[in-house]
């Protein structure tokens, strides 16, 4: 008979959020094992995921705690201010810090988090990673979750945490009811080396084509600048922009990033995303909760998708470590009802405001830019109103959880 491994908890997904998740739990004593079906090695390669993140401080915080933060030293560029216009034009609105305050966030390419976590997790016994695995059976009953490998191998724990991204099939089997439109947009991303310095702003200039990005990172071995480009174009123009050679595509990116970084080179594989809205209405079920990108899904816009899914990540520890202290089942639904609780409503705050900042930015015509400038230019008249929309980048609005507040659980 089949020896049964048993942990804490099951995570089924191991992308950034999941890997995260059982580094987190480890921390904190709790076991898990995580299964996922993609090849470990294929996805730290650095044709695989060329996007990088916009980590927001609080964030940040708890990857110092997690000893994140020290491995990812010299790999993150800390954003001091966004710049925010409307087709480049006057009536702007930037977000600066002041001498000493934390950044508004750290940019990171996302293959250096991944090699990271591998790193760590590699340093975490509490935390076993099965990569690739393929699930052949799922039993969720009132005692517990058991999945049957297609190798035999059985596993067992009190709960099934779901972080398999946005295509979910364990979310989608198990019956939740998700809100997922289209943008009918595609972000094409990758990075660029630059003749002139970014000085650690990130831009976010909105044209009635769809808004496009600049985003600070650390300079190359060479000590060339470089900066991330999310460019969203719509569905229809997608091919032709993606069928362009690197020459034709450079021309591009200069025109619409006008002279702020000077003379561009491409410098990693340019990629690109469809992008969509979606989110569950609930993120529990009977032993089984989602995080990430399986309960909810953003338009990039505002560089808030990770952070949220790292919330989770934070706000779902700090009720299992409170809930294993207390002696509780993990799968209890008490446990779970305050997981949904806490982490629901401001997901769907996030959620609903990045969708209408999309929906404002994208109505083209000169009266709707006129309105969005008029918009921008009162918001930088406002200090409070603009300490509330740098605290919302910063990740430091609404009920944190101590790990996003830089304390253990
Ligand atoms: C263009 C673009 C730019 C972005 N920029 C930012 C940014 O600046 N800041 C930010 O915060 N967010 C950003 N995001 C969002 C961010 O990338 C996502 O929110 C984040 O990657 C989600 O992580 P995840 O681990 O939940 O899901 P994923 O990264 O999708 O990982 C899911 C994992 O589950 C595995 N899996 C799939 N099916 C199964 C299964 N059946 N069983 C087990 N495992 C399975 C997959 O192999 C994968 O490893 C951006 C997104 C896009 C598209």
């Amino acid at each position: 008979m089949t020896d049964i491994q048993r942990s804490d908890v099951i995570i089924s997904g191991g992308g950034l959020v999941g890997q995260t998740l059982a580094l987190a739990l480890a921390h904190h004593g709790l076991s898990s094992i995580t299964v996922d079906p993609a090849d470990p090695v294929a996805t730290i390669a650095p044709g695989f995921d060329g996007r990088a993140s916009a980590i927001a401080s609080a964030t940040w915080q708890m990857f110092e705690v997690l000893g994140l933060a020290d491995r990812l030293a010299g790999h993150g560029c800390p954003i001091r201010a966004i710049k925010v216009s409307d087709g480049g034009q006057s009536g702007e609105l930037d977000f600066e810090t002041g001498e000493g305050d934390p950044a508004l966030g750290t940019m990171i390419e996302n293959r250096r988090l991944r090699l990271v976590l591998r790193d760590a997790l590699a340093d975490a016994p509490l935390a076993k990673l099965i990569m690739p695995a393929q699930v052949a059976d799922r039993q969720i009953g009132p005692h517990g979750v058991t999945l049957t490998l297609a190798d035999g191998t059985q596993l067992a724990a009190p709960l099934l945490i779901v972080a398999e991204g946005r295509r979910s099939p364990t979310r989608d089997a198990a019956g939740f009811s998700i809100a997922n439109w289209s943008y009918h947009h595609h972000a094409m991303i990758g990075a660029v080396a630059h003749s002139k310095s970014h000085d650690r702003v990130a831009h976010e200039i909105f044209f009635p084509s769809g808004p496009f990005a600049l985003l600070p990172l650390v300079d190359d071995a060479e000590g060339r600048h470089r900066s991330a480009f999310v460019w969203t174009v719509s569905e229809r123009d997608g091919p032709g922009f993606a069928k362009l050679g690197d020459r034709g595509f450079t021309a591009e990116l200069e025109k619409r990033a006008g002279d702020l970084l000077g003379t561009m080179e491409l410098v990693a594989p340019r990629m690109t995303y469809p992008l969509g809205f979606h989110h569950s209405a609930s993120i529990v079920a009977e032993r089984l909760v989602l995080v990430g990108d399986a309960a909810h899904g953003i338009h990039p816009i505002a560089g808030q998708g990770l952070n949220l899914g790292l919330r989770d990540v934070a706000a779902l520890t700090e009720v299992l470590v409170e809930g294993a202290r207390l002696g509780l089942d993990l799968g209890d639904a008490a446990l779970l009802a305050r997981y949904q609780r806490w982490r629901g409503l401001d997901s769907l705050m996030v959620s609903l405001a990045t969708d209408g900042l999309t929906r404002l930015f994208g109505i083209p015509g000169r009266t709707a830019s006129a309105v969005r400038r008029a918009g921008l230019g009162a918001v930088q008249q406002l200090p409070m109103l603009k300490r509330f929309f740098m605290d919302e980048a910063r990740g430091e609005a609404g009920d944190l959880p101590r790990l996003l507040a830089g304390a253990e659980v």
